[in-house]
């Protein structure tokens, strides 16, 4: 991967390769956009550029730096994650003592910190120190989802670099050239990816989730004619590996999304589940359009309760009885 990999972003990536060429390199970069917008592919091929040993704006992916950094070897490359659901203090102070130490290549050492948006306030409080006074050689990346929560003092030490959504010709036209993908199936990922460029060459390498989504939308055919003891037996399919939950919620959320999308604009170009028109043009007719604002927002709802302590059993009943009662509510 390279920056002419990066598709849909380039007035930031020339920028970039700019302040490369010009020796302007900062010493802390934060890199925004949604989940699978393509943040760790954009720090990591910026950083590798910065250790490249060519001079040049990009890495040249043949000096002994180059090929370290992508074998995973390289000893000036510091990742942190978030440790159970949030960055906490103690891995911030472990950044801190190794960065005093110098690079063990010459050049530059690198700090990538993920998911900055779940940092702890004193965790971020205690990062503030090292990016107002960060050693020479320090470059560090911030990689958050969103902007919110964090502190405004990081923000304005910080160049900002957001992703933008990029727009589902040129996901398709990537997906198609890079993995042979047919048009149909290259168009139905680029949409289901929501202009996450990151987000879709996972889908389009993950049989699994194609799968998982073709099982969600034949139990959503089921449902259109369930009566309530056909709903409970519904509902172990959505309770079933706790790892699946959220996902099938987002599955569900997209094609209420694309059922209220026909039935207000019958626009078919902005519908994400473009293989299953028939589907959705059956589902249209069963639900007013209220009737879809307030299934997707009871599917919000569970998705945020499923990150708490509530049981799954009750989130997923009380929700697939909801999309059930809302049909009936209708045709009554
Ligand atoms: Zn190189």
């Amino acid at each position: 991967m390279n920056f002419r990999d990066i598709i849909g972003q380039s007035p930031l990536v020339e920028n970039l390769q700019r302040s490369i060429r010009l020796g302007r390199v900062v010493h802390a970069y934060l890199i925004s956009g949604p989940k699978g917008a393509g943040k760790k592919m954009l720090a990591h091929i910026f950083a590798r550029a910065l250790l490249c040993r060519h001079s040049g704006d990009r890495p040249c992916d043949a000096c002994p730096s180059c090929i370290k950094y992508n074998t995973g070897n390289h000893p000036d490359v510091i990742t942190v994650k978030a440790e159970k659901s949030s960055i906490v203090v103690d891995q911030i102070r472990d950044l801190q003592k190794d960065m005093y130490v110098k690079p063990y290549e010459g050049g530059r050492k690198i700090y990538l910190i993920e998911e900055v948006h779940t940092m702890t306030p004193q965790a971020q409080n205690c990062l503030l120190k090292t990016l107002e006074e960060p050693p020479a050689y320090g470059v560090i990346f911030l990689l958050a989802d969103q902007l919110e929560g964090l502190l405004p003092t990081i923000l304005s030490r910080c160049q900002i670099l957001r992703l933008k959504k990029v727009s589902r010709e040129r996901i398709a036209a990537l997906l198609e050239e890079r993995y042979g993908l047919s048009p149909e199936q290259a168009h139905l990922i680029a949409a289901l990816s929501d202009g996450r460029v990151g987000r879709a060459l996972e889908l389009a390498v993950d049989q699994d989730y194609m799968e998982l989504r073709r099982e969600v939308l034949g139990r959503l055919e089921a449902l259109a004619e369930a009566d309530i003891m056909a709903v409970f037996n519904l509902v172990p399919f959505f309770t079933e590996h706790r790892d699946q939950q959220s996902l099938k919620l987002e599955i569900l959320e997209w094609w209420f999304r694309d059922v209220y999308i026909w039935k207000e604009m019958g626009d078919e170009s902005l519908i994400v589940n473009q293989d299953a028109k028939e589907l959705l043009e059956k589902q249209a007719e069963l639900f007013t359009s209220s009737t879809v604002q307030d299934i997707i927002k009871r599917i919000e709802e569970s998705k945020k309760q499923l990150g708490s302590s509530v049981n799954a059993q009750f989130i997923m009943e009380n929700l697939l009885l909801s999309i059930m009662e809302g049909k009936q509510t209708c045709l009554s």
